[in-house]
């Protein structure tokens, strides 16, 4: 995954100092890295039954959305509180400083769905692992969540023990 790994820009203390923010928008604006990126999320789940792509707010919605087409199924966002305009599920989780939410329509999703969950990067986990929560409240099961980028050495990974995680560049 050397490819995608020279299209991902490294910022270095944003938005706060001593975080070095992956950039995913080089890999985005690029066709072919962006096919290859969408291409790689998706194959270890090509045998599964899937119904929906999750993908949280914002840059979940850029792979998600694709993700989604090309698996022909369809996607749902989950977003920042106040933002969906329908009856929501939302919980709220722990950042390292302060709290955050997440809330899904309350319809988007049921019992009979197993979703795909997709996002940009995991660091601590905390988004992802919220994310599976709050598709598990609504009676989803979750097939697997992938990523294109993973910060190993937060062991983001741990707090997704349950499922099958898979991620396309490591740091
Ligand atoms: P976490 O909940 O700690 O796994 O953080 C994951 C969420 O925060 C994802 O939606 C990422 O887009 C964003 N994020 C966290 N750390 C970074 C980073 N170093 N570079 C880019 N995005 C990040």
């Amino acid at each position: 995954m050397q490819r995608l790994e020279a299209h991902i820009r490294n910022i270095p203390d944003f938005p706060q100092p001593g975080i070095q923010f992956k950039d995913i928008t080089p890999l985005v604006k690029h066709p072919a890295m962006l096919r290859l990126a969408v291409h790689q999320l998706i194959h270890p789940f090509l045998g599964e039954h899937l119904t929906a792509v999750v993908g949280m707010e914002a840059r979940g919605f850029i792979f998600g959305s694709l993700t989604a087409w090309e698996l022909g199924i369809g996607f749902v966002p989950l977003r920042k509180p106040g933002k969906l305009p329908y009856d929501v599920q939302s919980i709220s989780y722990d950042l390292e400083y302060g709290s955050a939410g997440l809330e899904v329509h309350l319809d988007a999703l049921n019992k009979n769905d197993r979703v795909l969950l997709i996002d940009d990067l995991i660091a601590t986990g905390g988004t992802a692992a919220a994310s599976c929560e709050l598709i598990e409240k609504l009676g989803a099961e979750i097939a697997g969540c992938a990523f294109v980028v993973e910060l190993d050495f937060l062991k983001g990974r741990e707090k997704l023990s349950k499922y099958n995680v898979h991620s396309l560049v490591h740091y």
